[in-house]
């Protein structure tokens, strides 16, 4: 088996990723990539409407929340995620 590093994009990836997403600062691979693992990953898409709503109320990126508490929270919520779909 080959890294699939080409492929499917990680949670923990994602996270970092999200901030460039939201921006538009993602090439296109990148964000075609990026839109694949949301359209499959209930936690990223629950993740992504969250920073969608603290954009809105705060008018900006929260970069500080992305890099430490809402990966906390994103890691969270994927492992009840995957541990209610096994
Ligand atoms: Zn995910």
């Amino acid at each position: 088996m080959s890294p699939r590093t080409n492929q499917m994009l990680t949670c923990r990836e994602m996270v970092e990723l999200v901030s460039d997403y939201l921006e538009g600062r993602l090439d296109d691979p990148d964000r075609e990539r990026f839109e694949e693992h949301v359209a499959e990953c209930d936690a990223c898409t629950l993740y992504i409407e969250q920073m969608r709503m603290t954009i809105a109320a705060l008018g900006h990126i929260p970069t500080e929340t992305v890099s430490a508490e809402a990966e906390r929270e994103l890691l969270d919520a994927f492992r009840d995620w995957s541990s209610t779909r096994s």
